[in-house]
């Protein structure tokens, strides 16, 4: 089977005003002909212009969150239809800042998958232990069982990606090794496989955590990485188009 293509998105967390679309512009002009398919994550309101903005361009636009049921009685609350309707592509799910600030467990993030694939929306699935969990030693038990939790069967033949991303890596400037990275990897590959068979070999797994320019390549090269979740880096599309660039280096 066929390496997946790789994916390296930008997860704007809440950052970004309109006036940020200037740097997504000048990620789209940048990232023309890039092997990579590249998306950019912006807050919910900035989506709609963007996605019209990027049309054409190559680049994807996706969301960071969605809620569980189509529509209904919850404030404050975006669903998954609302955000393809505006042009959203693809859709972070079960990022560790809404699995511990939000409460968000392996069953919401599942419930939630599946509301992003009814609306037609790519989920891009986090994973990720704390610093505690890996000095415990747990960090693939861990890891392996929010990717068995978080993935609903609904998944089955369609396309989605897993990030791992450590929560000690992210925003600190700590990444793993590269030979912790791909044994992370490598079992969050035999999971999939548990439940996809064979198909488990087209899905992206991606890294995120601290992910800049100056360690893009080597991360993006180690066996199993199919691209990237990028925080902090994704602001600037001076650091972000380094990153993109770094899949050929
Ligand atoms: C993230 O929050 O998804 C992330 C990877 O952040 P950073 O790159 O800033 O560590």
């Amino acid at each position: 089977m066929t390496a997946p293509v790789p994916l390296i998105a930008g997860n704007w967390k809440m950052n970004g005003l309109r006036a940020s679309l200037v740097e997504a512009a000048a990620i789209a002009e940048g990232a023309a002909g890039s092997p990579a398919r590249v998306a950019i994550c912006p807050p919910a309101v900035l989506i709609h212009q963007m996605s019209e903005m990027l049309a054409g361009s190559g680049v994807l636009v996706g969301g960071q969150d969605v809620h569980w049921e189509d529509a209904g009685a919850f404030t404050g609350d975006v669903s998954a239809q609302m955000l393809a309707d505006v042009g959203a592509k693809l859709v972070i799910l079960g990022h560790s800042e809404r699995r511990s600030g939000h409460r968000e467990t392996d069953e919401i993030v599942a419930r939630k998958v599946a509301a992003a694939l009814r609306a037609g929306l790519e989920p891009i699935v986090c994973v990720g232990e704390t610093l505690e969990e890996r000095n415990a030693g747990q960090a693939s038990p861990v890891v392996t069982d929010q990717v068995r939790g978080s993935l609903p069967a609904a998944l089955t033949g369609q396309p989605f990606s897993v990030a791992y991303e450590p929560v000690w890596a992210i925003g600190s400037g700590l990444t793993p090794s590269t030979a912790e990275i791909e044994e992370m990897h490598q079992a969050i590959r035999a999971t999939l496989a548990e439940r996809f068979g064979p198909a488990a070999q087209a899905v992206p797994i991606l890294y995120g955590g601290s992910v800049k320019p100056s360690n893009a390549a080597e991360i993006l090269h180690a066996a199993q990485v199919g691209g990237a979740l990028v925080g902090g880096a994704s602001l600037k599309a001076a650091d972000f188009l380094a990153i993109v660039r770094a899949l050929q280096a």
